[in-house]
C-alpha cells in the first residue's frame, strides 16, 4: 500500500536524518511530537459545527509560523505533519522562525462569504490566546485568501484593544501586507528552478512544464515560468486538467477559467467536450492523474499532498520535480525517483518562498516601515539560491538526496536551537 498518513512520512525521514547526524534517541523523540495542539469545536450562528486546529510543533528558532487551511482533508494528522514541515521549512531557508499550522475541516466550497467569514472569527476567537507576534503568526494556506487574514486580523485585534498587524502574514496590502507575498511561494519555486537549470545547461525556451493545481502556487507559477520562456503544457484544478503539445497560456486560460468556473468548462458542459474547439486550440481534456504522467520535462505538483506514490512514481516523464504543494510525494515515490535519476526538488525548500515573504511582511508590520517589491525580490532570491546551494553542495558530499540534505540541515539546526535553550 502507497498511501500513508504524512506524519508517518515525517517520522521516516526524521529518523532517516537523526541517524545521519547521529542524535541520540532521546533528542530524536523531542522532535517527534509537537509542543502544543489546541483543538477545539468552532461553531457559527446557523448552527453548523466544524473541526478547529493549531498545531504549535516547534517554537526553538523563533515564534511557531505557518498557514491555515480550510479543507475536507484537514484533520489532526495532516495538520500536525503540515506543522512538522513548516519547523524544517523555516530552518532550511534559516529565518528565526517556527513551525506551526492550522485548520478549519470544512469544505469551504460549500459556504457562502458570510460563513467563510464566520468561520475565520470563530478560529481566531478559539485560538487568541495562543497567537500573536511574537508568539504564534498564522498566514495563507490551501483555501485560505489574503481576504480571510484580514477577517482573521480584525477578530485578534478586537480582542486585545489593539494595532497588532504581525499576528498573521499573507494579509492584504492596504492591512499591512507585503508587496511580493501574492506570487513568493511560486516565485521562490522559480528562482531555485532557474539556477538548477543553469547548473545543467539547460535554456528555459527548450524545456515543458506540467503544473498540477492552479491555486495562488500554481497558478502564479504557470504565469512567472511562462514569462521566462517555458512552455507550459498541461495546467489542473479539482475538476480536470487541460494539455497542449504547442503551449497554454496560462493568463488566458485563467480568464477563462473565472469566466467558465472550471477548466474542464472551458471546453465541456458536464461530459460533453466539443471536439471543434478543443481541435482547433490543440487541446486535449485529461484528468488530474494523468497530468502527472503526461510528457513534460517539469513537473509541479502545486496541489495537495499524496498524489505521487509508488503506483504511479514509475510513470512518470519528467526528469525534475518541483513541489510547490506540502508533501505531493510518499517516500516511497522519491526511493523509485532516486533510482531512476530523477531531480526532486522537495517542499520544505522549493515552496519555503511564502513563509520567506511572510517574515518580511512579519519584520515590515513590527517596523511599521514598508519595502519596495525589488527590495522584497532580492531579498528573496538571495535567500532561496543561498539554502540551495548550501542543500545542493551538502547532497553531493554526501550522496543523498536534496530532500535528505535539507531534512538534515535543518534538524541540525533546530537541534542546535534546542541545545542553547537547555531544552535537551
Ligand atoms: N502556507 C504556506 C506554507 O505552507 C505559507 C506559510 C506562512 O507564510 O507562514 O509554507
Amino acid at each position: 500500500m502507497s498511501k500513508k498518513s504524512p506524519f508517518k512520512n515525517y517520522l521516516e525521514i526524521l529518523s532517516e536524518s537523526a541517524k545521519i547526524l547521529n542524535l541520540s534517541s532521546s533528542i530524536l523523540e523531542k522532535l517527534q511530537e509537537p509542543q502544543n495542539i489546541h483543538q477545539y469545536e468552532i461553531e457559527i450562528s446557523n448552527g453548523k459545527k466544524f473541526n478547529a486546529y493549531r498545531v504549535q510543533f516547534n517554537n526553538a528558532r523563533g515564534p511557531y509560523k505557518g498557514g491555515i487551511r480550510f479543507h475536507p482533508e484537514a484533520d489532526i494528522q495532516e495538520v500536525k505533519a503540515l506543522a512538522a514541515l513548516m519547523a524544517i521549512k523555516c530552518a532550511v531557508v534559516n529565518i528565526p522562525l517556527g513551525g506551526g499550522k492550522g485548520g478549519i475541516q470544512c469544505n469551504p466550497k460549500e459556504l457562502n462569504a458570510d460563513e467563510i467569514q464566520e468561520i475565520s472569527r470563530a478560529w481566531v476567537q478559539k485560538m487568541a490566546p495562543f497567537i500573536g507576534p511574537r508568539q504564534d503568526i498564522p498566514a495563507p494556506d490551501v483555501y485560505t485568501t489574503p481576504q480571510i487574514m484580514g477577517y482573521m486580523l480584525d477578530e485578534y485585534e478586537k480582542i486585545k484593544g489593539k494595532s497588532l498587524s504581525g499576528v498573521i502574514t499573507g494579509k492584504p496590502l492596504e492591512l499591512g501586507g507585503s508587496l511580493g507575498r501574492g506570487t513568493a511561494t511560486a516565485q521562490g519555486g522559480v528562482y531555485i528552478l532557474l539556477d538548477y537549470i543553469a547548473r545543467i545547461g539547460k535554456n528555459p525556451e527548450d524545456l515543458t512544464v506540467a503544473i498540477q493545481g492552479f491555486g495562488n502556487a500554481g497558478y502564479h507559477a504557470a504565469n512567472i515560468l511562462h514569462s521566462h520562456g517555458f512552455k507550459i503544457v498541461a495546467v489542473s484544478d479539482s475538476k480536470g486538467a487541460l494539455y497542449s503539445k504547442n503551449g497554454l497560456d496560462p493568463q488566458l486560460v485563467h480568464s477563462k477559467k473565472l469566466e467558465k468556473g472550471s477548466l474542464k468548462n472551458i471546453y465541456c458542459e458536464g461530459e460533453v467536450c466539443d471536439s471543434e474547439k478543443l481541435m482547433s486550440d490543440g487541446v486535449k481534456v485529461i484528468t488530474n492523474e494523468e497530468l502527472l504522467e503526461c510528457e513534460c520535462d517539469i513537473l509541479i505538483p502545486a496541489a495537495l499532498d499524496g498524489v505521487i506514490t509508488d503506483e504511479n512514481a514509475e510513470n512518470i516523464k519528467a526528469s525534475i520535480i518541483l513541489e510547490l504543494a506540502n508533501g505531493p510525494l510518499t517516500p516511497e515515490a522519491d526511493d523509485i525517483f532516486e533510482k531512476n535519476n530523477v531531480i526532486v526538488i522537495p517542499d520544505v525548500l522549493a515552496n519555503a518562498g511564502g513563509v520567506t515573504v511572510s517574515y518580511f511582511e512579519l519584520v515590515q508590520n513590527i517596523q511599521n516601515f514598508y519595502w519596495k517589491e525589488e527590495e522584497v525580490q532580492s531579498r528573496l532570491k538571495e535567500i532561496m539560491l543561498g539554502a540551495f546551494s548550501d542543500i545542493l553542495n551538502f547532497s553531493t558530499q554526501k550522496k543523498i538526496t536534496l530532500r535528505k540534505s535539507a531534512f538534515v540541515l535543518a534538524v541540525e539546526r533546530i537541534v542546535k536551537a534546542m541545545e542553547l535553550r537547555g531544552r535537551i
